[in-house]
């Protein structure tokens, strides 16, 4: 534009020469701009492949604790200029506190609160644990990430709709400088397209469950593309004095992984996140830490392990628990049935609830329905087209009459614990096939609440948990990016 300007100027004050050096200027600007932008390697979709089953719910027992965790809400760190404003982080705190939450991260945008500075303000932290977040993202279409265990706020962004390549480049720098990176709300105002969820790599976590959007489908796209992202879920909370913004989405983390810690002890007392260097680390000391009364391992590298590995599920409450007041809603949730246990026993899948479900859905690659067990009076019913082998109708069928529908080879497999009148329906099991990438769990209960499993996987190693590709960046940006 510029070029063109002192162009048309030509014959006044500016001789050809001059216009000529000016075009030739603007062109290597752009040249180099344009080498400046973010580019990567798409890399492909894979799905899980491999002889092994990776179960994030491996160590998970009967015995074992749960805790209540959110890691999305806002406070009024930025005044006028975002929502939020209502709420300072005592408020915040104090609620979720209130709601029986063990564990806490304010995610202001762009700011990282000082875990410190909201325990000394709520009080004694009686045992809940505070872990720096941030939301990341300040572009039109919503494209945000969650930086957990974040150490330093990355600022840049791209404000109009990203391309891929940009996506990925904020993921890298946000992984830089966080233990963990989340998608968050993908699916909400097309923040992340199918496209990108069979590209993009290098992150850690998958909001599926978010107050304001629900991202199931795409979650879908991300696993059949062999991504292991894992689930996370979060209330997105912006005034925490609305009865609807507070516990809609819940993260459960399991509590009872001391054993697989302790296997690396030095990096949790030492590293950056380390017992050591956290305040109740220093008041009471590690061992007091890794094993409390109630036998909860409470340390923010605890937590980052749990959510990484998997070991973690997501509640989606009812309209009706969500309308309800706070103390209305903290004996809901402790009302609501845990996870007692996913296990792979032979070639099956086995969950177990500490109570009853309306139903079980497996659900397999791009996303299709392998298996549904209803729970009825007296029965059971599965409905499918798994083709798995009809092995164990009997217990259905002793259960008071389980039903198959449609053309499934389960017939009659139902519910693990059919037979066993009171509790047919806290259990069900899923035959795994050769042909499974991944597997996983969608549980109604009977109050209507959802309970999202995160998949068992298929591995290339024992008990390894599949990676995420590798980021590459293009040649041009390895040459000129950073
Ligand atoms: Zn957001």
């Amino acid at each position: 534009m510029v070029n063109l300007y002192f162009c048309s100027m030509k014959g006044k004050d500016k001789s050809q020469k001059r216009c000529r050096w000016l075009w030739v200027a603007g062109l290597l600007l752009l040249f180099l701009w344009l080498r400046q932008l973010p580019l990567y390697k798409p890399t492909g979709a894979i799905p899980f492949e491999g002889p092994y089953w990776y179960n994030p719910y491996q160590e998970v027992h009967p015995g074992g604790q749960w805790l209540r965790a959110n890691f999305h809400a806002h406070s009024n760190a930025w005044g006028f200029v975002t929502s939020g404003r209502k709420n300072t982080v005592e408020d915040i705190v104090c609620k979720y506190d209130s709601l029986g939450y063990d564990i806490i991260g304010i995610s202001d945008y762009h700011r990282i609160t000082n875990p410190f500075a909201a325990g000394d303000a709520a009080g004694t932290p009686r045992g809940r644990l505070f872990v720096p977040v941030y939301e990341h993202g300040y572009n039109v279409m919503k494209t945000h990430q969650g930086a957990i265990g974040a150490r330093k706020v990355y600022w840049n962004d791209y404000i109009l709709p990203q391309t891929w390549s940009q996506k990925q480049h904020i993921i890298r720098k946000l992984k830089e400088k966080s233990r963990l990176v989340v998608l968050h709300h993908p699916a909400w105002m097309g923040g992340y397209s199918k496209k990108d969820m069979r590209s993009l790599t290098g992150y850690d976590l998958f909001e599926v469950l978010n107050d304001f959007w629900i991202s199931e489908e795409l979650w879908d796209v991300a696993l059949s593309a062999g991504r292991p992202a894992l689930l996370i879920a979060g209330d997105d909370a912006h005034n925490v004095f609305k009865q609807t913004d507070l516990a809609r989405d819940l993260t459960m983390i399991f509590a009872g992984m001391t054993d697989s810690l302790l296997e690396d002890p030095e990096d949790l007392l030492e590293g950056p996140e380390g017992l050591l260097k956290s305040p109740e680390g220093l008041l009471e000391g590690p061992e007091g830490l890794l094993k409390s009364p109630e036998g909860l391992l409470k340390s923010p590298e605890g937590v980052y392990r749990a959510l990484e590995s998997g070991a973690a599920y997501g509640i989606e409450v009812t309209e009706r628990l969500a309308h309800s007041s706070v103390a209305q809603k903290r004996e809901g949730l402790d009302a609501l049935p845990l996870l007692q246990s996913c296990k792979i026993c032979s070639d099956s899948l086995v969950v177990v609830l500490s109570g009853e479900a309306l139903q079980f859905n497996f659900i397999g690659q791009d996303g299709r329905l392998l298996k549904s067990v209803l729970c009825e009076a007296g029965g059971s019913t599965t409905v499918g087209n798994s083709g798995n082998s009809g092995s164990g109708s009997s217990s259905g069928s002793e259960a008071g009459g389980s039903t198959t529908v449609g053309n499934s080879g389960n017939s009659g497999s139902g519910s693990s614990s059919g037979s066993e009148a009171g509790d047919r329906c806290a259990s069900a099991f899923y035959k795994l096939r050769p042909e499974d990438h991944y597997v996983r769990v969608k549980i109604t209960l009977a109050d209507s609440s959802h309970i999202y499993l995160n998949p068992v996987m298929r591995t290339k190693e024992k008990n390894g948990k599949p990676q995420m590709p590798p980021i590459q960046k293009r040649r041009l940006f390895t040459i000129f990016g950073t």
